[in-house]
């Protein structure tokens, strides 16, 4: 079964939302729902939205949402996750991903 990464949402909000792995758009948004996880602001079903993430891979992923928030944002499905661990110094902080690994953006700026 071809699976595809999706970011899914609320509408109109770009944060705090799920990285999931899916065959369609249509059963991202069914996962998230059922899941009973809180979307930020308003939940009404067809406020939810899902935006296909083309480049991630998610070929090794079970269909389902993504626990690991880490693993999500290095295969692209998050653009950035707050209060993680830095792979660069340790501390907990707002993070991207920047040549595969997943830093703050303190260590970014070191690197550039
Ligand atoms: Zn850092």
């Amino acid at each position: 079964m071809n699976k595809r990464g999706y970011y899914v949402c609320n509408n109109g909000e770009n944060v705090g939302g799920f990285a999931v792995v899916a065959s369609t758009a249509k059963e991202a948004k069914k996962i998230v729902y059922d899941s009973g996880e809180i979307i930020y602001g308003d939940t009404d079903y067809i406020a939810i939205r899902t935006r296909w993430v083309r480049d991630a891979d998610v070929s090794q992923l079970p269909i389902g949402m993504v626990d690991d928030c880490r693993d999500a944002l290095i295969r692209g499905l998050y653009d950035w996750i707050n209060e993680h661990q830095c792979d660069e110094c340790g501390k907990d902080d707002d993070l991207v991903c920047y040549n595969g690994r997943a830093l703050c953006s303190c260590c970014i700026n070191d690197l550039k």
